[in-house]
């Protein structure tokens, strides 16, 4: 907070100083020209006068008598003139200093809000994830330090042990791969390349990924994709896939069905993965997408492993390229998850 507001007063500072460097620079250029058209118009009405006496012309009325030099405009005047202009010309330009100091102010708060909260974004990240993964660390560290110290220890025994720690290792890894690929999705748009991609063939990769998983509930994955090409990235499109498809997997039972659709509506087309598994409460939908939400259920009945950054990672990738999830879901009837996605060609 302190940095943003140090940053926005420096950037105020220098809107200030670019304006105040313009205004002043003309307000130079405005006094010294309207002090050379005061002398002019006075050296110009003494040539005049001048003239008019040399040729005895009239005098005009209200002309003051005196000798052959006469001088029009009073020193005193002129002096007062410029005087009175320079005071303007402060006036303005206290009024400009004021009003851009403000309105600088407010623009550079403009300027400066979306850093501050990609910042927040970012300090609130790396809190969540430091703290996802200090749990299984300190479990992984007391283990070995508790096994460490058994002096009884025999190898059968160490090898179960170093059995369980590669098994908390390789969940460490996920997590960490999970929390690459957001960071990874999070940045800007423009690092996406964006090619023509056939979706029935992204989703034939996606199904060829999660098969093994099916395989192993006897998971049925019937996949009624009708092909329409979509810009964006293959692979990310692949992953957001396969996210929600191995969800569809981890939150089934064996023996269920899984219904890969597609359906055009306008300038898009839905792809809607269905299960029929254990479905999501009303309460938890509205934050399954959240990053590291979990929902109880998934936690404790279905030993589905998982760190809840999945939909995170999908609701990204569909952003990047515009386009939305919905979810619809029924309790121990089934979740639909529909993927909204700009199509080019159908
Ligand atoms: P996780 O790694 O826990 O699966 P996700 O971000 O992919 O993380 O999902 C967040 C939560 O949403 C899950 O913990 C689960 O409770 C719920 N969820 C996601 N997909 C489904 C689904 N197909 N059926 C039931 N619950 C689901």
């Amino acid at each position: 907070m302190t940095i943003f507001r140090s940053a926005r007063l420096t950037l105020t500072a220098w809107y200030l100083l670019i304006i105040m460097l313009v205004s002043l620079s003309f307000s130079a250029v405005i006094y010294a020209m309207l002090n050379r058209e005061v002398e002019r118009f006075s050296r110009i009405q003494r040539t005049q006068i001048e003239r008019r006496l040399r040729s005895n012309e009239s005098i005009p009325r209200n002309f003051p008598p005196g000798g052959t030099s006469i001088i029009l405009m009073d020193p005193d005047l002129i002096r007062e003139t410029s005087r009175r202009i320079l005071l303007m010309l402060a006036a303005i330009n206290g009024t400009i200093f004021i009003l851009a100091g403000g309105l600088g102010y407010v623009l550079a708060g403009r300027t400066l809000q979306p850093i501050a909260d990609m910042v927040d974004e970012q300090n609130r990240f790396i809190q969540d994830s430091s703290h996802e993964l200090r749990t299984p660390l300190t479990s992984l560290k007391s283990a070995l330090e508790v096994n460490l110290r058994d002096k009884h220890l025999n190898l059968e025994d160490a090898k179960t042990v170093m059995r369980e720690n590669v098994i908390e290792v390789n969940k460490l890894q996920s997590l960490s791969d999970s929390l690459l690929a957001l960071a990874q999705y999070q940045k800007p748009k423009g690092n996406l390349p964006h090619e023509m991609v056939s979706l029935t063939q992204v989703m034939l990769q996606a199904v060829h990924t999660i098969q093994p998983q099916a395989s192993v509930k006897k998971i049925t994955v019937v996949n009624q994709v009708k092909n329409y090409t979509i810009k964006g990235s293959k692979e990310s499109l692949a992953e957001l896939f396969v996210i929600l498809l191995d969800n569809a997997i981890k939150y089934s039972p064996s023996k269920s069905s899984i219904y890969i659709r597609t359906k055009k509506i306008d300038h898009a087309i839905d792809i809607s993965i269905r299960d029929e598994g254990i479905g999501i409460t009303p309460e938890n939908l509205e934050h399954i997408f959240d990053r590291f939400y979990r929902a109880d259920n998934a936690r404790s009945s279905n030993n589905a492993s998982g760190y809840g950054l999945g939909l995170s990672i999908a609701r990204t990738i569909a952003a990047n390229h515009n386009g939305t999830i919905k979810v619809v879901s029924e309790v121990k009837k089934g979740s639909t998850f529909t993927v909204r996605m700009p199509i080019i060609f159908s």
